[in-house]
Formats: structure tokens, sequence, C-alpha cells
């Protein structure tokens, strides 16, 4: 295949980002990765509002785009592509993004990918060298998504389950705020459970035994909130025992639910699977063991890409971008942002040309 090198773009929630990537025949190499966050610009309202997140985003997306650029000592004239997040997410920084990309991809004649933001997470896991090949069972936990679908090639994804109410981050933010910890409140909710006592509160694991592999956290939070109300003041020590609780619970639901959802790859894909573990949440160490462990006993290989490309970033849009560039398809200008956007979809737009697609790629 023609090497394509593409410059990617990702703004859908609060964090900017700009990444230059090259595709070829040795798989994706990142040539520059600038992430710029704001959490600072949210941490007073403890979650992230949308309209600061569309300001912040103008203010600083071209010079981020710049610093990829620069770093990767590439010009616009010498991309083959330029790949922006279109959605699923906050609709004025999606915007940002999405309109920055169409305006360099008609300033310099190149063609425009509009990517879903969960293909690039679902996608992301192959970024690293040795990364995952095709078909994997993903579970994709981040602040706004939770769910397990089966990768079975680019474009090709099939959803098992998904949250019925709040997303797996969003717990950790909510329980964050609840103990007034900061924000975002995953990482500070894992470092908090470390020195607590995970037995101390009895805490439910909806779902857990049931048929599918859905989730389902409201029980938990309310439980959670419940435990703040009777203990009125709290001391370090209670929420670092609430955290642990917490914790522990979800690592029996993530468990358990996985286990369901290998049992309907595998009735697909048969026994010797690869598990994959993308979005924010996958950062967390605790739930990083626990599906190592678990793929061990199921002979699954565990796979989860470096921290950097767990949380949000511009080298999985890139990435994602360049696959579809390869498989001939890109977008035009016309393409609007969508604040919701289903990765099963994905399937149902790439699939009907799939094949001539394939027949058009350059590669
Ligand atoms: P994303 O939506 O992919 O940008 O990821 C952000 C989400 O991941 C937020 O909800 C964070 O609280 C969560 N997150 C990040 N690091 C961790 C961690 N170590 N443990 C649990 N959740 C985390
Ligand atoms: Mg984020």
């Amino acid at each position: 295949m023609n090497p394509l090198t593409v410059l990617g773009i990702e703004s859908s929630c609060d964090e900017t980002a700009a990444a230059v990537l090259r595709l070829d025949e040795n798989g994706p190499h990142v040539i520059s990765d600038v992430v710029r966050g704001q959490a600072a610009q949210h941490a007073p309202y403890r979650g992230v509002v949308p309209e600061i997140a569309a300001r912040a985003h103008v203010e600083v997306l071209d010079g981020t785009i710049a610093a990829a650029m620069a770093d990767a000592r590439l010009g616009f004239a010498e991309l083959d592509g330029i790949a922006a997040t279109a959605g699923p997410g906050l609709i004025g920084g999606v915007m940002v993004g999405l309109l920055a990309g169409k305006a360099i991809a008609l300033a310099h004649d190149k063609p425009l990918i509009a990517v879903n933001h969960l293909e690039g997470h679902a996608l992301s896991p192959r970024l690293a060298q040795g990364g995952a090949t095709f078909p994997y069972l993903l579970l994709l936990v981040s602040g706004g998504h939770c769910q397990f679908i089966a990768v079975l090639d680019v474009g090709v994804y099939r959803r098992y389950g998904s949250t019925m109410d709040d997303a797996l981050g969003e717990a950790f933010d909510k329980l964050a705020k609840l103990l007034n910890l900061g924000f975002p409140g995953g990482p500070l909710v894992e470092s908090a459970a470390e020195n607590g006592d995970s037995k101390r509160f009895a805490l439910p694991r909806p779902l857990l035994g049931r048929e599918g592999c859905d989730f389902s956290f409201a029980g938990l939070k309310t439980a959670c909130a419940r435990a703040v109300e009777r203990l009125g003041v709290l001391t370090d020590q209670d929420k670092a025992d609430l955290c642990a609780s917490f914790q522990a619970a979800v690592l029996d639901i993530v468990e358990d639910r996985t286990r369901n959802a290998m049992r309907m790859f595998d009735s697909v894909w048969g026994a010797k699977g690869r598990l994959v573990a993308a979005g924010g949440v996958a950062a967390n160490q605790a739930i990083r063991s626990r599906l190592e462990a678990l793929g061990e006993d199921r002979g699954y290989d565990f796979i989860a890409p470096p921290l950097r490309w767990c949380t949000d970033n511009a080298a999985m849009i890139a990435l994602a971008g360049a696959e579809r560039l390869r498989l001939g398809f890109s977008d035009d200008l016309s393409f609007p942002a969508r604040p919701r956007w289903p990765l099963d979809e994905e399937a149902a737009r790439l699939r009907p040309s799939h094949q001539a697609g394939r027949k058009g790629a350059k590669a």
C-alpha cells in the first residue's frame, strides 16, 4: 500500500487534540500527538460545561493543530487527508473541530474524513506496536460511553450490550463530586481507593448474574449517596473506604458482564479471543488487572492501549481516518456534526459500498 499521512483533530468533549499519523504496510506510526486538556477550566463546576468547552476549543485549536504539524515537521500540502471527529459528543466542540478540518481540507484540496469518535476508541488498541488484530471484543468505557462491541474489521462493528443509565466514567465522576474529591473524578477515586477498606460498605452490584452484557450504575450511585447521607461529616478515611467499596463493586460488575460478553463473542468467533479495553476508564489499573486475570482464566489475550491513548486524543482519530481513507472512503464537506452517532450505524454507512471501497482503494 502507499503510505498515507493524515492529520487528526479531536474536540468532542474537554480535550483539544491534534495528531499526525502515517499508515503504511507496517501499520500505524504516530508522528506527532498534541493534547490540550481543559480540566482546570471545568474544575470549579466539578463537571464539563459544554459552553466553556466549546469556547476553549475555539481558543486553542489553531495552536494545537500548528503544534502537531510543527512536531511532525510537515506542511498541510504533504498530508493525504484531514480526519476530524464529527460526533458523538458535545455539539459545540464537535462543530469547532469539524469546521477546522473542513477549512484545512478545502484550502489545501485534501480529502476530509468525518470520524466517529467511538470508532477512534474502537481502533485505538491498534496504535501501539503489536496492537490488536481483528476480530476482538472491545469494552469501551469512558465518560460518555459504556458498551461491548465486537470489532470485526474497520467499519464492521456489532454492539453486544451497553449501559441502561450512566456511563462508567460518569459514575466515577459523580462519586468524586459527592465526596468533593475534584475533577475529573476517575483517577481521584482510584487513588483514594488504594487507602480504603473495600469491605466496609456493602454496595449493590446491579445486573450481576443476569443474562446479557448490559450495564446499570444508577443503583450503585444511589447507594453511595445514601451512605454519604448516613455518615454526615466525612473523614478522609470514610471517603477512602467508600471509594474502595465502590471500586470493588465496579470490578465485580465489569468482570460479570465481560464474562457474558465473552460467551457471546466465543459463540461466533471461537474460544481463543482478544479482549480490548479502551476509553478513559480503561486507564484504571484495578480494572485493567481484573480484566487481565479474567482473560487468563478464559484464554483471552488482554490488550489495552497505553494510558495516553485511553483518554481522548487525536492519534486515534487520525488512525480511524487513515484506515477509512485506505479503504477509499472520504466525506463531503457538508457532513454534519452529530451529537449522537451510534457506532453500529458506522457499519451501515460503510457496509453497502464496503467491497466497492476496497476495490477502489489505492493500497
Ligand atoms: P474519556 O471520556 O475517554 O475522555 O475519559 C474520561 C473519563 O474517564 C472520565 O469520566 C474520567 O473520570 C474517567 N477516568 C479517567 N481515568 C480514570 C481512572 N484511572 N479510573 C476510573 N476512571 C477514569
Ligand atoms: Mg475527555
